[in-house]
């Protein structure tokens, strides 16, 4: 495995959405449809690349590098403060609420 394929792999991201705070406006399906959806209950859930949602509290899915910023503008642009990005490595939250 390359120096480079460890440092992204370092970096990689990973995204939830605390259904509690979420208002259903649907702005982060606006921005990141592949990433994120409305289930029939009216709230935005996390979406794996099976295309299938993780409704499970507290689930999250992996950011692709592709649509990074897209998940990016989400979290900073949601209503309900709900839309937390964190680094795989340490769990450390990067965009959303709760980034330093
Ligand atoms: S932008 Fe935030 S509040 Fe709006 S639907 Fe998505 S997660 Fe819910």
């Amino acid at each position: 495995m390359s120096t480079s394929t460890e440092t992204a792999v370092d970096e990689a991201l990973e995204v939830w959405i605390d259904q509690d705070l979420c208002t259903g406006d649907g702005i982060c399906v606006q921005y990141a449809p592949e990433v994120f959806e409305l289930d029939i209950d009216g709230l935005a859930y996390v979406k794996g690349e099976d295309e299938e949602l993780r409704t499970e509290p507290g689930a999250c899915v992996p950011v692709p590098l592709t649509l990074l910023q897209d998940v990016v503008d989400s979290a900073k642009d949601c209503p309900g403060d709900c839309i937390h990005v964190r680094r795989v490595r340490d769990a450390v939250e990067v965009h959303g609420p709760d980034a330093e």
